[in-house]
C-alpha cells in the first residue's frame, strides 16, 4: 500500500455512526500524536486539557521537537530560522506563552523598502505622516481599502477564539471557516488573491509594488495565492508583532511537558487499523533503538504533512474501503542566515552609512534570485541591543526560492563570514484548484494539517489542535451536538 496513500472514508457517514465510539463510554486509555512541531504539541496540550490526566498521550518525533520552528547559531547566537513572527491578536500562541512562564519578544524596529532588481521603488521613512502622504500619492486609497479588507477578515476569524471557548469543534476545515465566515470565506480559499483585490478596488500597481512583495517574504509565492492565505500574510505584515524570548520553539517543548505527554523520538512507520470485535484501535509502529515497536491507540492524531514531497514515512494499511491519494505539494523556500556586510552599492547606495534599510522586500521580477533579505536580531535580546549598522558586520536572513548560489552570495554581501542554510518545505504551494484536507480520517484518526492548506502559521497550526482535540473528545463520548452546528454566533451569546 503507498505510503502518500490515505483513508477517504466519508466522515458524514462516520458523523451519523453511532458505533464509532467505544460503547461502553470509558475514556481512552491511549492517544497518539505523530509530530512534535505546535501543531501536535498544541494537540497533546489541548487533549490532556479534555480528557483528564489518566489518559497515556504519546507524542511521536522523528526530528527535533518544535519542527518548522527552528533555530541556527551565529556567533554563540540563536536566530529564528523557520516561523519567526506572531500577531498580537494570535491568541493561543499567547495564552500558551502565558501558562509556560515565557517572555515576549517584541520586534526591534528598523526600516522596509522594495527592490524590483533594479532600484528601491518604495522606501520607508522616519516619518509616518509621509509615508502615509506618499502611499496616497502613489497609490490613491488602495491602502485604506485593504487595510479595512483585513480587519473585516480577522475580526471575523477571532469568532474561533469564542466557539472554542464554548466547546464546539468542526469535523471539516470547510465547516470551521463557514461557521466564522460564511460562503465569503470558502470563496476566499478558492480564488486568488488578486483577483479578490482587484474587485475590492484595490489598484494592479499597489497589489504589485506592495502585495505581491509580501507574499514573496512570507509565502515565498505569488498573487495567485487564494485570497485567505493572502489575508493572513497581509495580517502578519501589520504592526503589533512578536517572538518568544528564548525562541519559538520553547512553546513546543514547554507543552509538552505541560501536556505530561511521553516524548517518543522515533518516526512513525505505520498506522494500522485493528479490530476487535466492534471495538477499532490503532497499531503504530517505530522504530525504536533499531528494533521494530509497536503499540495500540485509541485515538491518533496526525500533526504532520502528508503530502508526497514532504515524505512522512507513513504507511496506512489495514483501512477498507478506499485510500486516495492526497493532493498538492509543499513550497521550497530557503532560508540563509548570514553573518557578514551587505553589498550596500548592489541597491544603489555606495555609503553604507547612507543605507537607512534593515529589510529589504522584493517584487515578483523575472530572475530575481531572492525573495527577501533582512538584518534579523537574535531570540534573546539584552536591554542594551541595537541592530548592526549596514557598515557593521550583521547577521542577516535571506529567502530565496533555491540554494543561493557563491555569486549570488557575492552580489548581496561584500564579504562574510558565514552562511547557514536551512532547506524548507516551507509551507503548501498554494494554488486554487487543490481543495482543502480532511480533518477526519478514520473514526478517532485525525489529520491536523489540512488546515494549513487554508494558511500556513503557527497560530492556524493552533487552532487547527484545538480543533482536533475537541472533536476527538466529542466524538469519542458522542457528543455530536457539539460538532458542526450553525448559527454559532447567535448560541454563544445566548448561551451562558
Ligand atoms: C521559513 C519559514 C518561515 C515561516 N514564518 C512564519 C512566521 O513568521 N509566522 C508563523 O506564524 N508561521 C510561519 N511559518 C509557518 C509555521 O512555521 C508553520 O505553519 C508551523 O510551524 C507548522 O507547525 P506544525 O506542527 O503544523 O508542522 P511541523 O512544524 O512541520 O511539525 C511536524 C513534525 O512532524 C514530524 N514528523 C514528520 N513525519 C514524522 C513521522 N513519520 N514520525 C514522527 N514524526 C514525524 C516532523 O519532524 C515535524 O517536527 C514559517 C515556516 C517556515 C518554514
Amino acid at each position: 500500500m503507498n505510503q502518500y496513500l490515505f483513508v477517504l472514508l466519508s466522515f458524514v457517514h462516520v458523523l451519523a455512526d453511532p458505533d464509532f465510539a467505544k460503547l461502553d463510554g470509558a475514556p481512552p486509555s491511549k492517544i497518539a500524536v505523530v509530530g512534535a512541531g505546535i501543531g501536535g504539541t498544541a494537540t497533546a496540550h489541548f487533549l490532556r486539557q479534555h480528557f483528564g490526566p489518566e489518559v497515556r498521550i504519546d507524542v511521536f518525533e522523528r526530528g527535533s521537537v518544535g519542527g518548522r520552528l527552528a533555530t541556527v547559531t551565529v556567533n554563540h547566537q540563536d536566530y529564528e530560522s523557520g516561523g519567526s513572527i506572531i500577531h498580537s491578536l494570535n491568541l493561543h500562541m499567547q495564552d500558551f506563552v502565558q501558562q509556560l512562564g515565557l517572555k515576549y519578544r517584541k520586534s526591534v524596529a528598523g526600516k522596509t523598502a522594495v527592490f524590483n532588481g533594479d532600484e528601491f521603488i518604495l522606501e520607508e521613512t522616519d516619518w509616518y505622516l509621509l509615508d502615509l502622504f506618499r502611499l496616497w500619492w502613489r497609490y490613491g486609497i488602495s491602502f485604506i481599502r485593504l487595510q479595512m479588507w483585513v480587519e473585516e477578515i480577522m475580526e471575523k476569524f477571532m469568532r474561533i477564539y469564542k466557539y472554542q471557548a464554548h466547546g464546539y469543534a468542526f469535523s471539516s476545515v470547510e465547516e470551521l471557516l463557514h461557521s466564522l465566515g460564511g460562503s465569503g470565506f470558502i470563496n476566499m480559499t478558492r480564488r486568488s488573491l488578486s483577483e479578490s483585490l482587484l474587485e475590492l478596488g484595490v489598484s494592479q500597481r499597489f497589489i504589485d509594488e506592495v502585495i505581491a512583495p509580501i507574499m514573496r517574504v512570507n509565502y515565498g509565492q505569488n498573487i495567485s495565492i487564494p485570497a485567505f492565505v493572502g489575508a493572513v500574510s497581509l495580517a502578519g505584515a501589520q504592526a503589533n508583532l512578536w517572538a518568544v524570548e528564548g525562541g519559538n520553539k520553547l512553546v513546543c517543548s514547554g507543552l509538552l511537558k505541560l501536556a505530561k505527554a511521553n516524548l517518543i523520538r522515533s518516526p512513525v512507520a505505520t498506522i494500522t487499523l485493528r479490530s476487535t470485535g466492534d471495538y477499532q484501535q490503532y497499531e503504530l509502529t517505530y522504530d525504536s533503538q533499531n528494533e521494530k515497536s509497536s503499540e495500540l491507540y485509541d485515538i491518533v492524531v496526525v500533526a504532520t504533512p502528508l503530502q508526497q514531497n514532504i515524505n512522512s514515512g507513513i504507511s496506512f494499511q489495514g483501512f477498507e474501503p478506499q485510500l486516495s491519494e492526497i493532493a498538492g505539494s509543499y513550497h521550497q523556500t530557503v532560508a540563509s542566515i548570514i553573518h557578514g556586510y551587505l553589498n550596500c552599492s548592489y541597491f544603489g547606495f555606495p555609503d553604507p552609512k547612507l543605507f537607512p534599510f534593515s529589510s529589504i522586500l522584493t517584487t515578483d521580477t523575472p530572475g530575481l534570485f531572492f525573495n527577501s533579505a533582512a538584518s534579523v536580531c537574535p531570540v534573546n535580546i539584552t536591554s542594551g541591543f541595537r541592530r548592526k549598522q549596514p557598515q557593521e558586520a550583521g547577521v542577516y536572513k535571506v529567502f530565496s526560492p533555491k540554494p543561493l548560489e557563491k555569486s549570488e552570495l557575492k552580489t548581496l554581501f561584500k564579504s562574510y563570514y558565514s552562511v547557514q542554510v536551512t532547506d524548507w518545505l516551507a509551507y503548501p504551494h498554494y494554488g486554487s484548484s487543490q481543495g482543502l484536507p480532511p480533518v477526519v480520517l478514520h473514526e478517532n484518526l485525525y489529520f491536523l494539517n489540512g488546515m494549513e492548506w487554508a494558511g500556513s502559521a503557527m497560530e492556524m497550526s493552533s487552532v487547527a489542535a484545538k480543533n482536533i482535540a475537541l472533536l476527538a473528545y466529542h466524538r469519542w463520548n458522542r457528543q455530536l451536538e457539539m460538532i458542526d452546528q450553525k448559527e454559532l454566533m447567535h448560541k454563544v451569546k445566548t448561551e451562558l
